[in-house]
């Protein structure tokens, strides 16, 4: 966001400092380490550390670990390298359990002063009595009881007397409040098992969310507590517990969450696909997860300039997917080098080739990287191409091989299909061409043109690998729409993944190791997947070539112009008739 234009957020903080507010700024990422990073949460890194970044402040990451029931240390090591990755660095790493004695201390505050009261109605009664949007909550039979009482329960709570939801501590707010978040929330609840993964078994009553949170922010003296919008009815009750407290007064801002067309977001939803087995864990390359994306072969700077062009706003709304993949394959063009690969081979064989020889063609690395330089790639009378790069019976505008066809291949000669080579079953095994001597690097002398030029790869050269093909994990662009009755694992995409195990690849990629991307020709972007093995060469498709976003942004740029050449045309003829008239 360093060159990105001002936003609501910076406004707010540029005012707060010039007012003396806040005299430095402080902000932090909260994750709950109940799940492992989306890229929604890399809109709120990205916020979080730049805003900071910017005004010469800092951004702490800190753990909301209140809930030991769904937590869990995986989650944790997974979120640092995540947030590494996409290159921010915190300045102080704590967790909301870091202040579980001081939230202790700040609920006896607030008990002594008779602004909370343990409340022993059922978890049911509570709900029923909370009331709804249009009817206000009714009072809890305990809710005026003496203080002493509820000091008294507060601390048997903690002592392990009661079980599990048997009775809770409560803010004595309003019943009545407009605002349900306002009408008593619970502060504590008693949670015997499982241990934290922190803390162990030393407490067995927990703070809730909305009692941890604020206050945390203001122990650490953050003075911008930024987050998402459903947190928008939450800040009445932060701005409550922090002036009856007392304590540092953290600002809270709120900014709309990313979405995006064809996925879910929410952590609840991501922990279904894994556990229900719909993807391969949380680093399937399908999901959009931070480390889904890295094993996919996104790049952080790709993912933070998508993330910055989505702007910063205060109403939801979706991003679309293809904005994404766009913002990837720009950057992946400028950073990866070509190579030739053949997923779905057919062999070919030019009968006027020699037998034995071998030619090394020179092939470019990178035309957009001239540094890049140059490598050499075998050529001999057998190599394959793609299937789909010869047909029996072209259609029209097919340019590719055919019988009597010339085409060009890539760094090579001019090739024509002289015949079709079959199996007992029928079906094509191999294709016999001939070659013109005289069209090396992909001219010919005499000036004559060929319409196409495919990709190949020298058989006796060729290494194998397997390839895997995604797409996207849903069908639909909204799956979360609830139409029918169904629900988003109805819509996932039953073809999301292909794999490809005989593919052929050139020789030069022998060395490639996990993590190192390329184009291959006509193909799209490729990364070396982790599962790479020594005797097994595995990649992962990141991205086809075909950018449909680049050619709508075309068309919207084309269509503008259009339109302000008419709007143009207009004014002028009016004031044609209006020098007419006057
Ligand atoms: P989810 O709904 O995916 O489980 P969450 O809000 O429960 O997300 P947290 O770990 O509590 O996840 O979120 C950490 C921070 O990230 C919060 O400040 C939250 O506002 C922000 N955040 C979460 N999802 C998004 C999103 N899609 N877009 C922007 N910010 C988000
Ligand atoms: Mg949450």
């Amino acid at each position: 966001m360093t060159d990105s234009p001002s936003n609501f957020i910076l406004d707010a903080v540029a005012e707060d400092l010039a007012s003396g507010r806040f005299k430095h700024i402080a902000t932090r990422f909260p994750p709950e380490p109940n799940g492992y990073l989306h890229i929604g949460h890399a809109r709120a890194i990205i916020i979080d550390f730049s805003i900071a970044e910017k005004n010469g402040g800092y951004c702490n990451l800190r753990f909301d670990d209140t809930n030991p029931a769904k937590e869990d240390v995986e989650y944790v090591d997974a979120i640092k390298e995540d947030i590494k990755w996409l290159g921010f660095k915190w300045k102080n790493e704590f967790y909301a359990s870091d202040y579980f004695d001081e939230l202790y201390d700040f609920a006896i505050q607030l008990i002594k002063e008779g602004k909370a009261y343990v409340d022993e109605q059922t978890p049911n009664e509570v709900r029923e009595n909370r009331g709804t949007l249009k009817e206000p909550g009714t009072n809890s039979p305990y809710r005026d009881r003496p203080i002493s009482e509820s000091l008294d329960l507060f601390e048997r709570m903690k002592n392990g007397e009661f079980p599990d939801g048997s009775i809770v501590l409560r803010a004595k707010i309003d019943m009545a409040s407009g605002n349900i978040s306002m009408r008593d929330p619970i502060m504590y609840r008693i949670l015997h098992e499982p241990p934290h993964h922190r803390t162990g078994s030393k407490w067995c009553i927990y703070p809730m969310y909305d009692f941890a949170h604020g206050q945390s922010d203001s122990i650490e003296g953050i003075t911008h507590s930024l987050c998402s919008l459903e947190y928008e009815n939450h800040r009445p009750l932060y701005n409550w517990f922090i002036n009856e407290l007392g304590i540092f007064p953290t600002r809270q801002i709120e900014f709309a969450r990313l979405n995006l067309t064809y996925t879910v977001m929410s952590k609840r939803r991501l922990v279904r696909l894994v556990k229900e087995g719909y993807v391969k864990g949380w680093d399937d390359p399908r999901m959009p997860t931070l480390t889904g994306y890295r094993r996919r072969g996104y790049t952080p700077e790709a993912i933070r300039s998508f993330v910055e062009t989505t702007g910063v706003a205060k109403k939801n709304s979706t991003a679309d997917v293809g904005l994404l993949e766009h913002h990837i394959r720009q950057d992946l063009n400028i950073r990866t080098d070509r190579r030739m690969a053949v997923l779905d081979p057919l062999k070919v064989v030019i009968t006027n080739y020699p037998e034995d020889k071998v030619e090394m063609l020179e092939a470019v690395n990178n035309p957009e990287d001239e540094s890049a330089g140059t490598r050499e790639i075998p050529f001999s009378r057998e190599f394959y191409i793609e299937r789909h790069d010869f047909h029996e019976a072209p259609p029209k505008k097919y340019f590719r091989l055919a019988l009597g066809r010339e085409v060009r291949l890539r760094y090579g000669y001019f090739v024509t299909a002289t015949d079709i080579i079959r199996n007992d079953a029928g079906e094509i095994t191999e294709i016999h061409c001939t070659y013109d001597p005289e069209t090396k690097g992909g001219y010919a002398p005499d000036g004559r043109k060929v319409r196409g030029t495919i990709h190949w790869v020298s058989a006796a050269h060729a290494i194998d690998a397997e390839v895997r093909i995604y797409d996207r994990l849903f069908t639909v662009p909204n799956p979360m729409s609830k139409d029918e009755g169904k629900e988003f694992t109805d819509y996932i995409n039953a073809d999301s993944l292909e794999t490809k195990d005989s593919c052929k690849l050139e020789p030069s990629l022998k060395q490639a190791r996990p993590d190192e991307k390329f184009q291959f020709e006509r193909l799209g972007y490729f990364v070396v997947d982790p599962d790479t093995t020594n005797e097994k060469l595995i990649f992962n498709r990141i991205v086809t070539l075909r950018d449909t976003w680049a050619r709508v942004e075309k068309q919207r740029a084309r269509e503008k112009m259009e339109e302000n050449r008419r709007r143009k045309q207009e004014e002028k003829r009016r004031q044609k008739e209006m020098a007419k008239k006057g």
